[in-house]
């Protein structure tokens, strides 16, 4: 199908309906009662939207929870642990296998960009990444994947892990990761931080860490982080996942903090599916939420999104379905979203805001964009995140990917 009509569409925010039209993949029209000879698909009034984002996932660990041992403790220690033995065996084939079941989840829920990292370490060597580039190659022309290059197990502390991401990088990687408070001190995390400026201005790539995913409030290397990228000019270059830490700052340092990631231009992922269940494990009573600070980070005018993280691995057991309303959902919870302006920022976050972030050209349903976007089953998108809507169709650079149809039948006498 490669020219349609969306009649009845609404997009977000508007009360009147409109039509779009998509000719060889784009969007060439967008107005009231298009007339027109090809084919049609009736919206009826509900939501037209671009396809989702996501972010922040890791596609190689995807879908091991069955087959490793349980983590006992449940934080974020014990699941590095045991993926250890995992990752020794780990095949490209079998990272294929269970990445495109994740990908063709996220497809049908409406998601058509991805951001996965893959661990890069002596454990397991570069299959992980060699595994998601072949998943890449897989569904090229169909999604888009971007690769990060993640040393998880630290650089310092794995001795022969820098050389290894600077072949990932020659391989294919998109972007450089880092994980730099897993170091054994703080002068190795801020080596660790020179060591990835050094590989992403090498190759000119964007930088994507995972960052003080912890409750200690002596978790500082976002501070190191936001200096560097000022430092260096890397404005809008970095992001930060997880920073967990940040919420067990004191408000003076927090502000400090807050304002250097504002001046870096710094892009923030939260990941609260994963962070909910990894973090305060250590704590009593309360337990902590371990969710970074979203609501102060938004209100100073930084891009925030959110992300998938884990689906069913050893951080994140039993649950996840690559589907960002589901995500939205914990998010709004985690961070406390309840008005209708905080819910439209929450569906900001996995389509402009990461749109953003991942530098994407064209995104959004403009008159020459792409045509990739879902029509979703609901006329907001407060209600949209409450009832996790159907994604009614997936549209891909004009191309069918997906539809969903939701049959329910209530019998009362
Ligand atoms: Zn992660």
């Amino acid at each position: 199908m490669k020219n349609f009509v969306v009649k009845n569409a609404r997009l977000r925010g508007q009360n009147k309906t409109v039509d779009i039209e998509v000719k060889d993949g784009i969007i060439t029209k967008i107005s009231k009662g298009i007339k027109t000879k090809a084919k049609t698909i009736d919206a009826q009034g509900n939501l037209v939207t671009p396809t989702f984002i996501d972010p922040h996932l890791h596609l190689d660990k995807a879908l091991i929870s069955e087959v490793v041992r349980e983590n006992k403790s449940g934080t974020l220690a014990e699941s590095i642990e045991i993926i250890w033995n995992k990752k020794k065996n780990y095949t490209i084939s079998d990272i294929v296998e269970r990445g495109s079941k994740v990908i063709k989840w996220g497809i049908l829920n409406g998601t058509t960009f991805f951001r996965s990292h893959a661990d890069v370490d002596t454990i397991g060597g570069l299959i992980p990444l060699k595994g998601i580039l072949e998943l890449k190659k897989k569904f090229e022309g169909i999604v888009d994947i971007q690769i990060v290059a993640f040393p998880q197990e630290g650089i310092l502390k794995d001795p022969g892990t820098e050389k290894l991401m600077r072949q990932a990088m020659k391989l294919g990687a998109d972007v450089v990761g880092g994980m730099p408070y897993n170091e054994y001190t703080d002068d190795d995390s801020k080596k660790h931080i020179d060591i990835c400026f050094e590989i992403a201005k090498e190759f000119d790539k964007d930088i994507d860490m995972h960052v003080d995913e912890d409750d200690s409030p002596n978790a500082r290397t976002l501070q190191y982080l936001a200096a560097k990228t000022i430092k260096e000019k890397y404005f809008g270059r970095v992001t930060a996942g997880h920073t967990c830490a940040l919420s067990a700052y004191d408000p003076y340092y927090a502000a400090k903090i807050i304002s250097m990631l504002k001046e870096a231009k710094i892009n923030m992922i939260t990941n609260p599916a994963t962070n909910l269940m990894l973090e305060g494990r250590r704590d009593l009573q309360p337990i902590r939420r371990g969710i970074t600070r979203i609501k102060e980070l938004l209100a100073a005018g930084i891009n925030v999104c959110y992300g998938q993280d884990c689906l069913k691995d050893t951080f994140y057991p039993t649950w996840g379905q690559e589907d960002m309303l589901e995500v939205g959902l914990i998010t709004a919870h985690a961070a406390q979203f309840t008005q209708p302006k905080e819910i439209e920022v929450l569906f900001d976050m996995p389509t402009v805001n990461s749109a953003k972030l991942l530098r994407l050209k064209n995104y959004g349903i403009k008159v020459g964009n792409p045509a990739s976007f879902n029509i979703i089953e609901a006329q907001t998108v407060q209600e949209a995140f409450r009832k996790r809507a159907t994604r009614l169709f997936v549209f891909k650079n004009g191309k069918l990917l997906a539809q969903n149809k939701v049959e329910s039948k209530l019998y009362l006498s």
